[in-house]
Order: C-alpha cells, then structure tokens, then sequence
C-alpha cells in the first residue's frame, strides 16, 4: 500500500520557511536547477531538518510545500512526501555536526567537468579556493538511492562541495547562505575555468599561494563558525 501523508502543521518559524523557499526560487533563476531537479534542507533543532517536497518545482514553492523530517529520515510535519534525494542530505548531517544546510543542484558548467571524469581543477581561482575550497568528485551512484548518500558520506568529512559524477552538486554550509552561495560560486568558478580553456593553457597559482589561501580559508572558518550557527538560529 502506498504510504499516505497527513497534513500536519509545520513547526518551523515562517521567516525560516520563507528564506528557504527563496533559496530555491534564486537557484532557478540562477538556472543551476531547471523542471523538479534539486533540493534543499535546513536544520531547525537538534534532531530535525525543514526539506523540499518530492517532485514540484522548486523555483515556485509555497512556504506550506516544505516538509518537517527527523535526522534518522522519518517524516515529522508537511503535507507532501520529502525529497527523494533525503539520503544525500542525511549523510552531510551524519558527517559533519557543524553543517546546518545541504543544497543539491544541477549546475550546467560545473556538471559538466564530471562527464569528463573531472572535477573542478584546485589551485587556479584564489576566491573558489577561499569560499568552497577543494571541490570533490564522487564517483557514480544513481539517484535517488542510499548508494548515493554512501558515497558522499566520507568526502563531506574533508570538503564542504562535491560534484557528483554524471549528475549534478551537492554544497553544504553551516548557514543556508553559506550553502547557497558555495552553489552558486562552484559554478561561477567553473564558468570562469571553462572560458579560459578555450583561450589556452591554464596556468596554476604557486604552491605558496595555495598554501596561503588555504590557510586564511582555515583561519576565516575557525573564525565565523559561532557566526555561522548564530545566524540560522538568530533569524527568526
Ligand atoms: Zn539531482
């Protein structure tokens, strides 16, 4: 028998719902989403998280669309099932504590180095290197399965953006901001890629460079991370 959902209220404050709703309409507008694709999710207490519905799309969302799920998946609140891609989030909560949003998406530059069995390339765009730092690749799993949420499980350990292979991203942050905007700069910084492989060879930035930037990465995150939980919880 099909599962039946019952329309419960939502708990979640309706400035929380409404931000969340706006994330997904900026990421169809910035077309790193197109038809049903892509999903958000947002930590509201210790023990639940405020997702996108399965299906709809997401650029169109009503603040009474979204759905109420416990960190071990069960559905608490919303009146449609959750997004089909919980497990993928579910494995960011699982490996990291400090991660308070999860945006999946399927940005069409950034998407693309993976058919090539690449990611983006390290060491070459000092803001990418401050704002996502090194950008995974997991390799393939179909959609919509715990097989994808595996793979991810161990990379969210060491990396805040992965590209997954023949599919699309998936960023997480300690706000929804961070997680949004680190969606939102991956693809920008792949564009940037992108355009300078059509005029020649990429020069990469020194070692001691690098080395620099990802250490004033390390120092600003030390820094903002009461910030960043701050202003999740302080926002409503
Ligand atoms: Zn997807």
């Amino acid at each position: 028998m099909a599962p039946t959902f019952r329309p419960h209220r939502l708990q979640a404050p309706f400035a929380t719902r409404e931000a969340l709703v706006r994330v997904c309409a900026a990421l169809a507008a910035r077309q790193l989403i197109a038809g049903q694709d892509g999903n958000v999710s947002l930590r509201i207490g210790s023990d639940r998280l405020l997702v996108t519905p399965s299906g709809f799309a997401k650029g169109a969302l009503d603040v009474d669309d979204l759905v109420e799920v416990s960190l071990a998946g069960e559905q608490l609140a919303g009146r449609h099932p959750a997004t089909s891609e919980l497990g993928l989030h579910l494995a960011a909560y699982d490996a990291r504590p400090d991660v308070h949003a999860v945006v999946h998406a399927h940005p069409v530059t950034a998407t693309a180095f993976t058919l090539l069995g690449e990611s983006i390339p390290d060491g070459v765009l000092a803001e990418l290197m401050l704002t996502v730092g090194t950008v995974a690749l997991a390799p393939y799993a179909q959609p919509g399965t715990a097989a994808l949420g595996n793979v991810v499980r161990l990379l969210f350990r060491q990396h805040d953006v992965i590209l997954l292979a023949h599919h699309g991203a998936v960023a997480a942050g300690r706000s929804l901001q961070e997680a949004h905007f680190a969606m939102e700069s991956l693809e920008h910084g792949a564009r940037m890629i992108h355009a300078a492989r059509q005029l020649g060879r990429i020069i990469s930035l020194q070692d001691a460079a690098c080395d620099a930037l990802r250490e004033a990465r390390r120092g600003a995150r030390n820094g903002s991370a009461s910030d960043a939980a701050f202003m999740e919880n302080g926002n409503d």
